[in-house]
């Protein structure tokens, strides 16, 4: 858990803005743990898994 970073709940993208850009929402956490790049969503085993459709740095965990 870092100070100043949060996380959309919905998707798992980190926001600097006070609505996520993905979903619209501002439903956002604090807590989470684990982080990664996807440039390539479509290339990336990673995406796939976390069901990831867009480019972005994304929390492996959010509660
Ligand atoms: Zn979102």
């Amino acid at each position: 858990m870092r100070y100043g970073e949060k996380v959309c709940r919905n998707d798992k993208l980190f926001v600097k803005g006070d609505v996520c850009p993905l979903c619209g929402e501002s439903n956002f956490s604090h807590s989470w743990k684990g982080m990664v790049i996807i440039n390539d969503p479509n290339e990336s085993e990673i995406a796939k898994v976390l069901k990831i459709t867009k480019k972005g740095k994304y929390s492996l965990w959010t509660k």
